[in-house]
């Protein structure tokens, strides 16, 4: 990766608390504070810290780690598709 790839891919970072409300619609609670562990590196950090990618087709919640993709959200008209196979488990508080 050159340093122009690195701009670019800062420019189109956010952090997770950016889709807090598409993370709402799909689970119906607050997952901005939901904890995911990294299936890569074990790092745990909430869903609102995670790095996320909006641009694409999708969404991708990145660990801020190891950058690993723990999740992605796509939605079509009809249906919301989520793979989060990068995680080993989320955990949502009661
Ligand atoms: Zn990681």
């Amino acid at each position: 990766m050159n340093m122009d790839d690195a701009d670019m891919n800062t420019a189109l970072m956010v952090d997770g608390n950016a889709v807090a409300g598409q993370l709402m619609d799909v689970f119906g609670r607050d997952m901005t504070i939901a904890v995911a562990r990294c299936a890569g590196c074990t790092r745990e950090a909430e869903m609102g810290a995670l790095m996320a990618f909006t641009r694409g087709p999708g969404v991708v919640l990145r660990c801020p780690a190891c950058e690993a993709a723990i999740a992605r959200i796509v939605e079509t008209p009809t249906a919301i598709y989520v793979e989060a196979r990068g995680a080993s488990f989320l955990r949502l508080p009661r």
